[in-house]
């Protein structure tokens, strides 16, 4: 099974190797494609513990887990990442600015964001992002291509998930 991430590579070989910990986000983009996969598989518990600690203490996992729930996640699109190494000597925070389109209560529905990541004993986390777009758009027609750039007809790709 290819990725949600859409990365084009095997989920087990991309995200859920950095979800189970087999190993670690090497980069800000590899933990924020392995948290939009966790959203896609509805893994409430990983989104929760890749946020950073001073996040983790304003977020509900059951919260998390009812949002994942509601929606379904049909595709991500990468816009831009921060050179992080550069980051990391400025004491930046890294950022990774992203779209995601999915479906809620039977919409489609697209967010644009810019998340800020830090390190934590090592690791990145996930410390906030700002949404700069969230909007409603309109379903293509059945035999239009779909949205999420797969060059398949809407009605043999993301229209399962509605
Ligand atoms: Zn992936
Ligand atoms: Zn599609």
């Amino acid at each position: 099974m290819l990725c949600p991430c859409g990365s084009d590579r095997a989920y087990s070989h991309c995200c859920l190797a950095v979800i189970l910990a087999e190993k670690s986000a090497t980069s800000p983009e590899q933990l924020m494609r392995s948290r939009y996969s966790a959203y896609a598989k509805k893994n409430a518990q990983y989104i929760y513990l890749t946020y950073a600690t001073s996040s983790q203490a304003e977020q509900l996992i059951e919260d998390i887990e009812q949002w994942a729930e509601q929606t379904q996640w049909l595709k991500l699109v990468i816009h831009h990442s921060s050179d992080y190494q550069k980051d990391l000597a400025n004491n930046n925070n890294a950022q990774v600015e992203f779209s995601a389109f999915y479906q809620y209560q039977g919409q489609l529905w697209q967010m644009r964001e810019r998340s800020n990541f830090v390190v934590e004993q090592g690791n990145w986390r996930y410390l906030d992002g700002e949404v700069s777009d969230s909007n409603e758009l309109a379903k293509p027609k059945r035999n239009e291509l779909c949205f999420c750039g797969s060059n398949k007809k809407f009605k043999q790709c993301c229209a399962k998930s509605f």
